[in-house]
């Protein structure tokens, strides 16, 4: 059983690195921002309540983060383990958190700021699937349809400048106090995330010590 938290700021690479994780580990893959924006796009009660704290760039009460991740960590289906992506964001869901998992190691995707804007700004996401994508390194082979699954790239409605400043001023203000209380309790491994995704891929699996069945 694995249970991994990986995190970074927006457009350090959590959510291609945990794909790849989940993939070749058979583990759950729990993606917060993810299960809002589904909300969102379903026009259900939750995405009413987030949709503007989301677009612009501020974080969703902690009441419903908690709930939302504890239903979904309580249907148990994470046989092999877990890579949580998104959460905790701050003090007191990390609190919350450690109260009731147990965590193996936390995978910190470090990036600096400046490399955030160029990264974030050329994101694209499919509509249907999810899958990230960027206009720079990773190219859809078909300009604006998804390679998994032919849905239509469009791009998040928080990944624009002025979201980007508040994003970043709530991850440095509220989300690295959460890495130091990481580090009291977890493992915590600082990846260099500005290289390529299968190289920051292969230093996550030697670092945790994972050995694969596939090359990375
Ligand atoms: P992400 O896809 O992780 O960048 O998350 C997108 C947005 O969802 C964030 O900017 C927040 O508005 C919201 N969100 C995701 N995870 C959390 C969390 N743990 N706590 C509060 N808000 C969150």
């Amino acid at each position: 059983m694995r249970k991994y938290v990986i995190m970074g700021v927006p457009g350090s690479g959590k959510s291609t690195q945990s794909a790849m994780l989940a993939r070749e580990f058979d583990l759950v893959r729990i993606t917060v921002g993810a299960i809002f924006r589904w909300h969102v796009k379903n026009h259900t009660k939750i995405g009413a309540q987030v949709r503007r704290v989301m677009a612009a760039g501020e974080l969703v009460g902690d009441d419903l983060v908690e709930k939302l991740v504890r239903e979904r960590l309580d249907q148990h289906d994470w046989n092999y383990g877990f890579i949580i992506d998104g959460f905790p964001r701050n003090r007191r869901q990390t609190e919350f958190f450690l109260e009731s998992y147990d965590i193996d190691a936390v995978i910190y995707l470090d990036l600096p700021d400046s490399e955030v804007r160029r990264r974030v700004l050329s994101r694209r996401l499919c509509a249907g699937c999810g899958m990230d994508y960027n206009l720079i390194e990773n190219r859809p082979k078909r300009e604006g349809v998804c390679d998994m699954c032919g849905g239509e790239l469009v791009t998040r409605e928080d990944d624009t400048a002025e979201a980007l400043v508040t994003r970043l001023r709530e991850y440095h203000g509220k989300t690295d106090p959460v890495l130091e209380l990481f580090r009291r309790k977890a493992y915590v491994y600082v990846i260099d995330a500005s290289r390529d995704p299968e190289t920051v891929q292969r230093e996550i699996r030697e670092r945790l010590g994972l050995l694969s069945t596939k090359s990375a």
